[in-house]
Order: structure tokens, then C-alpha cells, then sequence
């Protein structure tokens, strides 16, 4: 049984989670209990005998196990932010459960039936935007998964299923294997030349805990990245980058090759099935871009007008190399190393030199008078709500008139029982039910600079560009305004969700918003202009090379997953073909991106690499609204509250950023920004 004091709206000051009232051993019952209880709810919707409604089945269903998302949210939460091994275990024992459940509404035969009357209707139903978002969502949640196939083919597309998911699982184990199979033992110290005090102490360290003598390192990246980047012995780093790219290509058995052919011809299959011309249009079906075509001509546009700056840089490069060491040819193992000298030469900036302008409550401060500039709130902390851990800073948010927006949270330092990086999640969502606008529970989570016993926690530029990253998905959150829970906040397209986000950063770049926080801890002294610009300077070097980059691990993809792929024999082949526009360095035979490209073939980014340039472009026109007007001009901010940050996904995406902007989105303010374009 659930306790008492575990069932929803909790019985505390604003509803709030009760972290103290609730012991490990409750979690399991009250999720079992929670679960029956979204259960008897759905069981409910599919028996009703009145005919289907847009009410009584799609909103029900959006409305219903409120108590298992609530028990679920608290839970993995925590087992992100203060886990130990009991919540570890429980979540081994929970997540079949939940998962099961879940198949339980995605395969329940009649439950679509009765979505689907609705939605066959939904021309008669006088619907709303937001309502016909909603039963759309609902809709293809099934029809993509399926629903609407006879039999036969539906077997066919559980055996799909089935062998995909077993092929980016041993996919994702090759590249795991063989990351851990490799290992470079350096007994010489002279080999050591160039690298930082801490690469080389963890070495010496990883070296002994595998009793050997000297220096050992890894392809893992806190080994790999700063030896590529700093190492003077050009054969040593030669040797790592092309272990690093010649990762589960190797003809034996950890090759990846087989099922990266088989994988993408799996995911055409399926898209043909469910009736799609590739896997990208089927993905792409959910994406603000919409169609492949679109993310092609968005990439091939960004291309052309990065690829001079590209080259050019590129030959600087050579020429800084060849000035230096005498390098006649650069090559891959050379791009990171005399990339990070030539930017040590032209901008000598040390994060030791940013850090006592950054203090913490600083910045927290910086965040908080932004926000109250840009859209009337206010952040006032408060001690009458339950913390998962001391450390947890809470806030009551409120708007003008003193009405609730949101509880906020705010988790910044490290320990045992956080995981690494730095997110927001939300306790409760925000939603309207009987009339009332029930406000939501908001979180932010990071790992950041501790104070010492002499200093206050001093943040380094980029801690801070990540506090304003995170306070941005944490307004989209805060400001939500919809009706229904599940297209509240963030709960958008992949490749909008990062707008809030990344536009927040701008503001750590601008002298207006500089001067209201970035104060010395000692003095009080603001920052020095010369600082911010070298700051400025520094973030867009080489841009063009990045820029050339991403863009090809963006077309890399779309080329696999954008057409036919049953023709296609030869992995490497297919790949250099895919570079030929944006390679800058010599081939190299050895190595293949495509066999170790986990984002694409194991994790979830098929047909969605292009999302982190677009995000880009989005930020960089939003913000630069902003910029003409002011960046803290009210209409501006209105519109972007009224159109973008309260709608969550009630929308497509194209259409709340027009509204908000008077236009689509144009790549120029990126490129300005990176330094591409005058
Ligand atoms: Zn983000």
C-alpha cells in the first residue's frame, strides 16, 4: 500500500514532494500500488460505454496515473541527483514494471480503437489548436508504433523491433569492448612532454591501479582528449587518434561493419512498412525541420558560407605548424594540438583570471535579475518545503501580482551519488484542471566548483554559461501555460527544445547583464570589459572548422538514414563519399567514423544530428531579436514568453518561433556570431 502521506497532492506547503517522509522501502508497494491505480484508470477509459469523446477517452488518458508520474519523477530524480546502491537496485526492479506498463497502453488493441474513432472524427469536433495537438500526439503515439497494420505485418514489425534493438546493443558493446581493449603504456617521461600536471598524475595513477610501471592511458576521453591535445610526441599522438578511429573496424569480431548495414537497412524496412519513404521522414515526421529535404538545404546553406572561413583557417593551421615544428602535411593527429597553441598564442585566457568575478550567489543573483527583467519574476527563497539533501537551494517564484509561477530547485555541487553534467527535471508538471492552473515543481541540477574553507565557490566562464543553460530549460518549464500535462514545458520537438536554453547564454556575453553580476568576490569590482571581449573572441575561434565538422556528422547521418540504403556494400566507401565536401585532412585508411558512431547507431539520434546546428541558428536569430531591440526590451521578452516559452509543445514549433519572430528562422546571426559572415 502506498502511505498516506505518499498519495497525491501531497498534504505539504504547495504540494510539494515530501523527500523526508518517504524511506527506501516505500518505493517499491508505492509503485506497484500507483501502477494498479493507472491501471484501474485506463481500464476505466476502454470500458467506458458512452462512445468515444475527445473528453472521456484522449483527455482521460492525458489526465491519468498522476500518482505514478509523480512516484516516478521523485524517484528517478534522485537516482540521478543522491543515488546509492539501495535506489540503484530498486530501479532495476522498477523499470520492467513501468515498462510493461507502458506496452500495456502502447499494444491495448482497444484503447486504440476508441483514439482512433476519435481521431477519424476530428473534423466534426470543433477542436482547439492546443486539443487538436493533443490527439494528434496520442494518435500517431499508436499509428507509428503499428497500430493500424493487419496482423502479418505487424509481426513483421515486432521482429524488426526486436532485432533492432539486439543490433545497437551489440553495437554500442563493440565500441565499449574496444574502447576498453586498448592501452598505451609511455615508461619513457620524455614522451610525457607538453601534457598538463593532472593528465599526467591520473595516469600515473590509472598505471598503478593496474600494477604498471610508469604512464598508461586510454581511449576514454579524460585520457584521450587531453593527450591528442597537448602532447608534443607527434607519433605517440598518431598512434592514439588512429586507435581512437579505427574503433570496432578492424575485420574481427568487435567489427561493427555488418551491422551498421544491417541496422540501416532495418530502419528503411520499418519506415516502408508503416508507410514512410526512408527512416528520416518517419523521424523527421515529429521535428520542427519537418522533411529531409529541409535539413539538407539548412545544412548545405550553412556549408557554403562556412566552408571559405574552413579552409582558410586550415591554412593558417598548416602554416602555424609548419613555422613551428616544420610539419609539412597536417594531419588528423595534429588538428587538436596546434589548434589549442595557436589559441593559447592569440588570446592567452585562463579560466584563473575569469573565476573572482563568477562567485556562485553571484550568479545565481545574475540569473535571477534577468529573469525579473526580461518577464516580471521573482525568486524568493524559502526553508518550508522538504530537501532531498542539504545542499538543495529552494525558491518560491511568483509573477508581478505575487501569484505562485513555480517551486524551483537548484542542486549545484558535486558528490558521491550525483552522476556527472549538469540538467533540469521537474517534480510535477504544470497543467489547467477544473479551471485552476496548477503551477509546476522545477528543478536544475549540476556539478560545479565547491567553496573551500579560504574561498566561496568561484565558477569558471563556462560553469557559468552552463548555470544560465539550465535556468533557461528551467523558465520553458517554470512559465509553462497549456492545459494538458503532456504538452507542458519542455515537452517539445527534439530539435526546439534547446532554444530556451541556449539563448539564455547570450546574456553572459553582454556587457548590460555583465555589469549587474560579474563582480569581484574581494572588490566588487566589475569585470573589465577587455576580459569579456577576449571571452567573445576566443569562443569563435576556429569556428569555421567546428562549423565544417558538425555538419558532417549531421550529413553523415542524413545520408544514412535519408534514402534507399540496400545498395550500399562498402561501409568506408559510403562514408569518405559522405566527408567529400567537408573533409579538410589526408584519408586515412585505417580509420572509420561510422562503426563508432554510437550517437546515430545505439543511442537515439538517427536522422537528429543536424538538431545541435539548428538549435544553434535558432538561439543565434532569437537572440539577436533581442539584441535590435535591446536585450532587455519588454516586447521582445513578452513575445517570446507569450509565443515560445509558455506554449510548450501545444504547437508546431515553426509556428510559435514565426509568431514570436515575424519570420522563419535565417542561418545569418550564426554565422555573424561564429565569425563566418561580417
Ligand atoms: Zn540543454
Amino acid at each position: 500500500m502506498i502511505k498516506a502521506s505518499l498519495i497525491t497532492p501531497f498534504q505539504t506547503p504547495y504540494n510539494a514532494a515530501p523527500f523526508l517522509a518517504i524511506e527506501n522501502d516505500d518505493y517499491l508497494p508505492t509503485f506497484k500500488e500507483a501502477i494498479k491505480q493507472a491501471k484501474a484508470e485506463i481500464d476505466a477509459i476502454v470500458n467506458n460505454t458512452e462512445a468515444p469523446s475527445f473528453e472521456n477517452t484522449i483527455v482521460a488518458l492525458d489526465f491519468s496515473g498522476e500518482q505514478l508520474d509523480r512516484i516516478s519523477s521523485i524517484f528517478f530524480n534522485l537516482n540521478s541527483a543522491e543515488t546509492n546502491e539501495t535506489i540503484q537496485k530498486i530501479a532495476q526492479e522498477v523499470s520492467p514494471l513501468l515498462s510493461e506498463f507502458g506496452n500495456d497502453i502502447t499494444l491495448n488493441e482497444d484503447l486504440f480503437k476508441r483514439v482512433k474513432a476519435v481521431y477519424d472524427n476530428k473534423n466534426e469536433l470543433n477542436l482547439t489548436t492546443e486539443e487538436q495537438t493533443l490527439l494528434d500526439k496520442r494518435y500517431k503515439g499508436f499509428s507509428r508504433n503499428g497500430a493500424n497494420l493487419p496482423e502479418d505485418k505487424k509481426e513483421k514489425l515486432r521482429e524488426i523491433d526486436k532485432k533492432l534493438s539486439q543490433l545497437s546493443l551489440k553495437f554500442g558493446e563493440n565500441v565499449l569492448a574496444e574502447t576498453n581493449k586498448f592501452e598505451m603504456l609511455i615508461v619513457d617521461e620524455k614522451d610525457l612532454a607538453g601534457l598538463p600536471e593532472g593528465t599526467i598524475e591520473a595516469a600515473k595513477q590509472l598505471a598503478e591501479s593496474k600494477e604498471k610501471e610508469g604512464w598508461l592511458f586510454t581511449l576514454d576521453y579524460p585520457s584521450y582528449i587531453p593527450f591528442v591535445t597537448y602532447a608534443d610526441n607527434r607519433e605517440l599522438r598518431k598512434k592514439l587518434t588512429l586507435a581512437a578511429g579505427s574503433k570496432a573496424f578492424k575485420g574481427d569480431d568487435l567489427d561493427n561493419q555488418g551491422i551498421v548495414l544491417q541496422i540501416v537497412n532495418l530502419r528503411h524496412q520499418r519506415a516502408n512498412l508503416l508507410g514512410y519513404k526512408t527512416h528520416a521522414h518517419f523521424v523527421l515526421e515529429e521535428r520542427m525541420a519537418q522533411t529531409p529535404e529541409k535539413v539538407l538545404d539548412f545544412s548545405n546553406e550553412l556549408l557554403e558560407k562556412a566552408k571559405p572561413a574552413a579552409k582558410k583557417e586550415f591554412e593558417n593551421l598548416e602554416k602555424f605548424a609548419k613555422e613551428l615544428d616544420n610539419i609539412d602535411q597536417l594531419e588528423k593527429w595534429d588538428g587538436s594540438y596546434y589548434s589549442e597553441k595557436l589559441k593559447q598564442k592569440l588570446f592567452s585566457l585562463d579560466d584563473e583570471q575569469l573565476k573572482p568575478y563568477f562567485k556562485l550567489e553571484n550568479v545565481i543573483d545574475g540569473a535571477f535579475t534577468v529573469a525579473n527583467k526580461l518577464f516580471d519574476l521573482s525568486f524568493e527563497e524559502i526553508d518550508t518545503i522538504d530537501k532531498y539533501h542539504e545542499d538543495v537551494l529552494t525558491y518560491k517564484v511568483t509573477d508581478k501580482n505575487g501569484d505562485l509561477v513555480s517551486i524551483f530547485y537548484a542542486d549545484f555541487f558535486p558528490r558521491s551519488g550525483k552522476r556527472n553534467g549538469a540538467w533540469m527535471t521537474s517534480y510535477k508538471p504544470q497543467y489547467v484542471i477544473d479551471g485552476e492552473n496548477s503551477r509546476p515543481h522545477i528543478s536544475i541540477v549540476c556539478n560545479f566548483t565547491k567553496p573551500t574553507k579560504s574561498k566561496p565557490s568561484l565558477l569558471t566562464f563556462n560553469e557559468v554559461t552552463t548555470l544560465f543553460h539550465e535556468f533557461g530549460h528551467a523558465l520553458h518549464g517554470m512559465l509553462a501555460s497549456t492545459t494538458y500535462p503532456s504538452l507542458s514545458g519542455t515537452s517539445v520537438f527534439w530539435d526546439f527544445v534547446e532554444l530556451p536554453s541556449q539563448v539564455m547564454e547570450n546574456w553572459c556575453y553582454e556587457k548590460e547583464a555583465l555589469e549587474l553580476f560579474a563582480k569581484h568576490y574581494e572588490t566588487g569590482e566589475v569585470i573589465p570589459m577587455d576580459l569579456v571581449e577576449k571571452i567573445k573572441d576566443s569562443a569563435s575561434f576556429h569556428q569555421g572548422m567546428q562549423t565544417l565538422r558538425q555538419l558532417s556528422f549531421g550529413l553523415l547521418d542524413m545520408k544514412w538514414h535519408g534514402q534507399d540504403p540496400s545498395n550500399i556494400s562498402n561501409v568506408k566507401d559510403f562514408e569518405t563519399e559522405a566527408f567529400k565536401d567537408t573533409n579538410l585532412y589526408p584519408k586515412t585508411e585505417e580509420t572509420c567514423m561510422s562503426t563508432a558512431f554510437s550517437h546515430i547507431f545505439q543511442g537515439g539520434y538517427s536522422s537528429g544530428y543536424y538538431s545541435y546546428k539548428w538549435a544553434e541558428v535558432l538561439d543565434a536569430d532569437a537572440f539577436e531579436y533581442f539584441q535590435e531591440a535591446g536585450i532587455f526590451n519588454k516586447e521582445v521578452a513578452t513575445k517570446f514568453k507569450d509565443n515560445v516559452l509558455s506554449q510548450g509543445g501545444t504547437e508546431n514549433p515553426m509556428v510559435l518561433y514565426k509568431r514570436f519572430r515575424g519570420q522563419e528562422p535565417k542561418p545569418e546571426a550564426l554565422l555573424k556570431r561564429a565569425g563566418l559572415i561580417k
